[in-house]
């Protein structure tokens, strides 16, 4: 079973965010998801978009990585940006988040969804954690931001943890863009030598921040229904996270979209920690 969304997005729908909501029948075992679009790109900087995907309990996941907008999910296992778990029937949304998208630039797309009740042998990644020694109180050397390719970045998640081994740091945070898919694995690599933490960062249109200590997809579509900056930080704060602004004076828009902080309400409103490196 199939279904197909085509539409044509503007610069009118710069920083929208475009529902398409489709009707999953009981017995359904597997779900893709393939967004191709085409954009003859004649603004300064071309299209940039996500997709968010939500079932009839809650979100999924978020891939922020423009180069692969597939998505392939079955009970057991999901591709990067994107939560395994039951494929519950009923009424799921994918819905196309539009970071950029300027004059003169029009982007045609078609989204393709196929349904399949097919058995799957697609075994889930088995991932345990072995908590690594306490070393005490002290100071340590490490990194609070780093992202893996569950969004934009280059780095498998083992990766990572070596890239921070190689570099003698006592711990490395994982923080992807908008989503925690990865952190299930980031925390089996935890050795006595690295430490792996984790959150999000909160990747929005108009500036980003990190929920550490977040474990889960958290919303972050800032402006959709009305949602603030600083109710979404009260959010992170009140569920026991570290709220911290990130590179506020980042280059912004529209070369990197949403990097340079624009929220009068939190300047710093709640946020009791900032960085102070501004690159994006
Ligand atoms: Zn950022």
């Amino acid at each position: 079973m199939h279904r197909q969304f085509d539409g044509t997005l503007k610069h009118q729908h710069d920083k929208a965010h475009i529902p398409h909501s489709f009707a999953v029948p009981d017995g359904t075992t597997a779900i893709s998801i393939t967004l191709d679009y085409t954009c003859e790109s004649q603004a300064v900087v071309p299209p940039q978009i996500s997709l968010s995907l939500f079932d009839p309990a809650g979100a999924r996941g978020t891939r922020h990585n423009n180069g692969d907008q597939s998505i392939r999910l079955t009970q057991s296992t999901a591709s990067p940006g994107y939560m395994p778990r039951a494929i519950r029937p009923g009424e799921w949304t994918v819905w196309i988040d539009v970071h950029r998208l300027l004059e003169p630039d029009v982007m045609t797309y078609s989204i393709k969804v196929e349904l399949s009740a097919a058995p799957t042998d697609e075994a889930p990644v088995a991932v345990t954690r072995t908590p690594p020694t306490p070393r005490g109180r002290g100071w340590y050397r490490g990194d609070l931001h780093a992202h893996s390719l569950h969004s934009d970045a280059r780095f498998e998640v083992a990766e990572l943890v070596q890239f921070a081994r190689d570099y003698h740091l006592d711990f490395v945070t994982l923080t992807d863009h908008n989503t925690a898919s990865g952190l299930a694995e980031f925390d089996s690599l935890a050795t006595d030598d690295v430490l792996t933490m984790g959150g999000v960062e909160l990747t929005t249109y108009y500036g980003h921040a990190l929920a550490l200590g977040v474990r889960e997809w958290q919303e972050w579509r800032v402006g959709l229904e009305g949602l603030t900056m600083s109710e979404l930080a009260r959010r992170v704060i009140d569920g026991g996270a570290l709220y911290v602004i990130a590179h506020p004076t980042s280059v912004g828009d529209p070369w990197c979209t949403g990097c340079d902080w624009q929220f009068a309400d939190m300047q710093p409103g709640s946020a009791r920690h900032i960085e102070i490196w501004n690159e994006s």
